[in-house]
Parts: C-alpha cells; sequence; structure tokens
C-alpha cells in the first residue's frame, strides 16, 4: 500500500491509464511531448499564489489542499469564492468534453477543499483552453463515490504488477510515455490486436 498522499495530479494520469500512473508513479519515468509542453505554457500565468478580485469573486490561484482521510494532497489551480461559495478550478488545454479523468481530479479537489473548510463543495468548473469554455461538473454522490474508488484503486497499485496496455489506441497516440511503454509492440507481441481503438 502507497503510503505518502496521493497527488491530485496523479490521479488524473491513474484515470487516463493505469499503466501510465505506473510507470510515472511507481517507476519514476518522465517524458514530455507537445502535449505537455503546451499544458504547461498554459500554466505560466497561473503558476503563482495571488488573490484577484473580480466584482463579488474573490480568486485564489495555486490552492495547496490535502485529505487526511483520504491520504491525497495537491495543488488547485483556482478556488473562487462568491458569497461564501467555494468553486474550484482546474485549467486544461483540451476541449470540452467527458474527460472522466478530469473529473476525478477536479472531484478529488472539492473532497479536499471539503475537509479543509468544513464547508459542502456542489461542484468545480474546468476551463478548456482549445474552445475557451469553462465546464460545470456537479460532484453528485455518483462521481463521489467513483472518485474515491479510483483513490483507493491507485493507492494500492504498488500490490499489483504493472497494468498492461490499454487498447484505446488515440490515447497512447496522445500519450508521452509511448516510446518508454511500447503499447502496440507489447500487445502484439502478446498476441492482441495492436489496432483497437
Ligand atoms: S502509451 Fe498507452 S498504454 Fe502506454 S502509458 Fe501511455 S496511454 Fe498507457
Amino acid at each position: 500500500m502507497i503510503e505518502e498522499y496521493l497527488p491530485l495530479a496523479y490521479l488524473n494520469a491513474w484515470e487516463y491509464c493505469p499503466r501510465r500512473f505506473y510507470l510515472e508513479y511507481m517507476l519514476g519515468e518522465w517524458a514530455e511531448n507537445e502535449h505537455i509542453i503546451l499544458g504547461n505554457h498554459l500554466h505560466r500565468n497561473i503558476n503563482e499564489d495571488s488573490v484577484i478580485q473580480e466584482g463579488e469573486i474573490t480568486i485564489r490561484q495555486q490552492q495547496w489542499v490535502w485529505s487526511d482521510r483520504l491520504q491525497i494532497a495537491g495543488i488547485i489551480d483556482a478556488v473562487e469564492e462568491c458569497y461564501g461559495q467555494l468553486v474550484p478550478l482546474e485549467y486544461k488545454k483540451g476541449r470540452m468534453a467527458q474527460h472522466l479523468n478530469d473529473h476525478f481530479q477536479l472531484c478529488a479537489a472539492g473532497l479536499c477543499l471539503e475537509e479543509r473548510t468544513g464547508k459542502t463543495i456542489a461542484y468545480g468548473e474546468i476551463f478548456y483552453h482549445s474552445n475557451r469554455r469553462r465546464q460545470p461538473v456537479s460532484f453528485t454522490e455518483q462521481l463521489r463515490q467513483a472518485t474515491e474508488a479510483a483513490i483507493a484503486a491507485a493507492q494500492s497499485a504498488d500490490q499489483r504488477p504493472m497494468p498492461p496496455p490499454i487498447t484505446q489506441k488515440k490515447k497512447c497516440q496522445a500519450c508521452s510515455l509511448q516510446s518508454i511503454c511500447l503499447p502496440f509492440e507489447v500487445r502484439h507481441l502478446s498476441g492482441e490486436n495492436s489496432h483497437a481503438q
């Protein structure tokens, strides 16, 4: 069982692909590609601890949060406060869609914020840079349970062998660890069809 607090960003990696999580978090592998570099570039303006006032809304950037109950910790890109209501906000470079990995990371951040403040966080928002839209994500009971299940699964990853490559070719093509993971080669050698979508 992993004993340190699981970083929120690695929960995102777990949901994207458990093998990627294993390579990055368990084995310390790292590689950049254009998606990573673009994501870092887009974060350059929010990677500082600052407080911005926009009318009734107070925006606190780069908020460090953690949950002792769930043993997770990390930085939320921003937390907006309006009339006492807190809304965690994450910035992502892609397009608005149902990216469950982003939802899990945001929900986990919301769970941390609830534990730290004692307030109920009803929803968070993800700003997708490609289409400049903010997507609200409700922290439903179903999402909370799924997020907590993913946290528990990621935290026990060290008790299982490295997961096999996933079968979603598009994810692998966008993954910076492809040259380390060799998903198509591994699946080919194991006799699987490596061209599944
Ligand atoms: S290349 Fe594919 S299987 Fe390998 S770590 Fe990346 S997403 Fe996972």
